[in-house]
């Protein structure tokens, strides 16, 4: 590139033109005085080529024709002026050789002009383009820098030209300078990339197309690029890009295997948790499911992909898919399609989301769904939760079929459909039991139901109330039809009543020697004292004073004989059981008192140690006595072959507890040996010759009916002791002797 056009590049006018037009002017002047006024034999007039080649530094044509033409008249007037009428031939032939060179000259700067201002036009298009445009030499000198390489650098040309462009703009490159500027001028161009600094000190990317420039010879002469600024470009290909990454680690990451697929269907990407199927899965298209579905779930999962294909709706299937050991996970294999403009599917996106963890929830909670409606039915045993806050009542279909009621979504269960099946004397209780559900902690309550054919059932509701038990259950109660238990609860106390009965009926029996004897002495005693007090009678002066006094004994007697024979009847007497409020003592002391006469057959010595206040006990009197007499016998009996020892049995009766008396029988025996300890109250287990073994056994039955417990306690002494435990507040067990 020459000089013309590195300064062409800046500046289009001359500001020099008057300057050079005046010099011209001199030097045309100049020759014009030489030609005329010497007679130098010499083509002076050439000269003016120097005024036509100055003017045509101005760059203007016309400028350069007008010189053209006052020269060619100078160098005419000049001829003729020096030579006046003497035309030599050779002065002729200087001012034809005159005129040629000036017009010759003049033909060659109009046609140099020219090209000028074409060149001049193509720079000012360079100048238009927004591409950066410049010329470096081959030592990297910029000789051409154009508008945009102007606003794309920061320097203007003027700053620009004869700067090394790589250490004006810091140039740096992904390859090392030199060797790109090797291959360049091996190759004859370069493109790439490169990072320079602008003015600003801000650093920008360029993509540069660099082109080698050779002379006619094929020199290397000048290198040509052509820069654009693609910073932005690259800022946001790098944001793209990493935005990508990001995308793709993110779906790398997503637990479940995602994948995409074409719009027919053929499987066109898999995330990095597809490796975990242990299943090459390049380009498998559609035929990735066969590899990856287990054979038995593989035919239904096609049918929905296939379905899912036609009809374009999404995809939700569940199949079991491999694992990288061979074995199978359960999947949700799910996907939702992407459609165009035209509705057509373009894409399918999906996602397979192991749900091995919630499929064997599931199934455990199917199964025990199954346990517990087999079990409820089995042990006929409903469930109903209540949710609190809206006050929503659950049944189970066990406590469906235990209140008789067809499950349905017509049917809301509740309290309403309950009371519907409740016992008419009972709905009360269960009324309030229901009402007051949510604030006591535990409800426990029997009651009947009437079936609408009229079948009785019994049932027992238990339910708890107090923290929630699930999110949405906060009361869950147990129904059980007890009916059955009921009805053999009822067979079973009327065989515990006759057998009681029976055993009291031995008991009478074997106590029947004693009592008779206690009946006779009091028997005797009337007959004595109606003798005497007939005799007071009899006497001349009846003594009525001594004559009421043996009524009176009368009286007594027969009063004594008539208990024992009322005792000895109360006891005999079949009777269903009835609780009533008793003292304890009194009830003690009268079966001490009918067991007197056989304690004193056995020389036994019987004391009952009372507490200091009065004790009383819901029970069946006639029962508890028969446990009293049924110890003081077996006392009695333990006792009876010991002639040595003495004969003592001590009744205490304490209240140590609140709600619950103790009372102990203990005796002066010789215990209960270790190996017969265990199997004391079990029916018919006795030591004794004639022992049927039920005493102890019917005791504890009695006892435990009154909501006590018997048991044999470790004695100091070496006698039995046994100690029985009874409820102070018997009265909320009147139903349940
Ligand atoms: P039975 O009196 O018909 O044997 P029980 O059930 O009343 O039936 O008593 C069972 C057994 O318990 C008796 O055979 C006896 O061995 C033992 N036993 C009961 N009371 C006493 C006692 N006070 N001292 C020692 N052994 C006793």
């Amino acid at each position: 590139m020459n000089a013309t056009l590195i300064r062409s590049n800046t500046k289009r006018a001359l500001p020099e033109g008057p300057i050079v037009f005046w010099f011209a002017a001199i030097v045309a002047l100049t020759v014009f005085s030489i030609d005329a006024f010497t007679s130098l034999d010499i083509a002076v007039a050439v000269f003016y080529v120097v005024v036509v080649l100055l003017v045509a530094s101005s760059g203007s044509d016309l400028a350069v024709m007008g010189a053209t033409v006052i020269v060619a008249m100078l160098t005419l007037a000049g001829f003729l002026i020096s030579h006046d009428s003497d035309y030599a031939g050779g002065a002729i032939a200087r001012c034809v050789l005159s005129l040629l060179a000036i017009g010759s000259t003049s033909i060659l700067s109009l046609r140099n002009l020219s090209n000028t201002a074409r060149l001049l036009e193509q720079i000012d298009m360079l100048n238009l383009t927004h591409d950066a445009v410049l010329v470096v030499d081959l030592e990297g000198r910029v000789t051409f820098w154009n508008h945009g390489a102007e606003s794309l650098y920061g320097w203007s040309a003027e700053q620009a030209l004869g700067q090394r462009i790589h250490e004006l703009t810091q140039t740096r490159a992904a390859l090392p300078l030199d060797e790109i500027h090797a291959k360049l001028l091996d190759s004859g161009s370069w493109s790439g990339e490169l990072q320079r600094v602008r003015r600003d000190g801000r650093t920008v990317t360029v993509m540069s197309r660099v082109a080698v420039w050779r002379d006619a010879k094929g020199a290397p002469r000048a290198i040509l690029a052509t820069n654009n600024d693609i910073t932005l470009q690259k800022r946001m290909a790098n944001e793209i890009e990493a935005q990508q990454a990001e995308l793709r680690a993110a779906i790398d990451t997503i637990p479940g295997m995602v994948w995409s697929a074409s719009g027919d269907g053929d499987v066109v990407y898999v995330n990095r948790r597809w490796q975990e199927s242990g299943v090459d899965t390049e380009g498998r298209g559609a035929d990735l499911w066969d590899a990856v579905v287990h054979p038995d779930d593989l035919g239904a999962m096609r049918r929905d992909w296939l379905d899912a294909l036609r009809s374009g709706s999404a995809l939700d299937n569940m199949s079991r898919v491999r694992q990288r050991d061979g074995g199978y996970r359960w999947m949700h294999i799910a996907a939702e399609p992407l459609r165009d403009a035209d509705c057509a599917v373009r894409r399918w996106y999906g996602v397979n989301t192991d749900v091995e963890a919630r499929k064997r929830a599931e199934d455990a909670l199917t199964r025990s769904e199954a346990f517990l409606v087999d079990a409820q039915r089995l042990s006929k045993t409903g469930s109903i939760g209540i949710e609190a806050v809206h006050g929503k009542m659950i049944w189970s279909a066990e406590a469906y079929r235990i209140f008789g009621y067809e499950p349905s979504p017509a049917l809301t269960p509740g309290l309403a459909l309950i009371l519907e099946r409740t016992h008419p004397e009972d709905r009360r209780q269960v009324e309030i039991a229901h009402g007051a559900a949510m604030a006591t902690p535990l409800v426990d309550l029997k009651y009947r139901l009437i079936m609408p054919d009229g079948e009785l059932k019994y049932v027992h509701y238990v339910a708890h109330s107090g923290p929630p038990l699930s999110t949405d259950l906060n009361y869950v109660g147990a129904l059980m039809d007890v009916t059955s238990s009921q009805r053999t609860q009822e067979a079973l106390t009327r065989s515990m009543a006759e057998l009681a009965h029976a055993t009291r009926m031995t008991t009478l029996g074997e106590m029947a020697a004693s009592m008779a004897h206690e009946v006779t002495q009091p028997m005797a005693a009337v007959i004595t004292s109606g003798d005497a007090a007939l005799r007071w009678l009899g006497r001349p002066e009846p003594d009525i004073g001594e004559v009421s006094r043996s009524i009176g004994q009368m009286i007594h007697s027969a009063r004594r004989a008539n208990d024992i024979v009322r005792q000895i009847r109360a006891m005999a007497r079949k009777r269903p059981s009835a609780l009533s409020r008793v003292s304890l003592v009194e009830m003690v002391e009268e079966a001490v008192s009918m067991m007197a006469p056989e304690l004193v057959r056995h020389g036994v010595i019987c004391e009952v140690q009372p507490p200091p206040d009065a004790i009383h006990v819901h029970a069946d009197s006639v029962q508890i006595q028969q446990v009293v007499v049924n110890l003081l016998l077996n006392a009695a009996q333990a006792m009876a072959d010991l002639p040595g020892k003495p004969h003592r049995i001590v009744i205490s009766i304490s209240a140590p507890r609140e709600g619950s008396v103790d009372l102990r029988i203990e005796d002066s025996g010789n215990g209960v040996p270790e190996d017969v300890r265990e199997r004391l109250f079990t029916p018919f287990f006795t030591t004794k010759t004639n022992g049927m073994g039920m005493g102890l056994s019917i005791c504890r039955s009695i006892i435990e009916a009154h909501g006590g417990r018997i048991t044999l306690e470790d004695s100091l002494a070496a006698g039995a002791r046994f100690l029985i435990t009874l409820p102070l507040d018997a009265e909320k067990k009147e139903n349940n002797p």
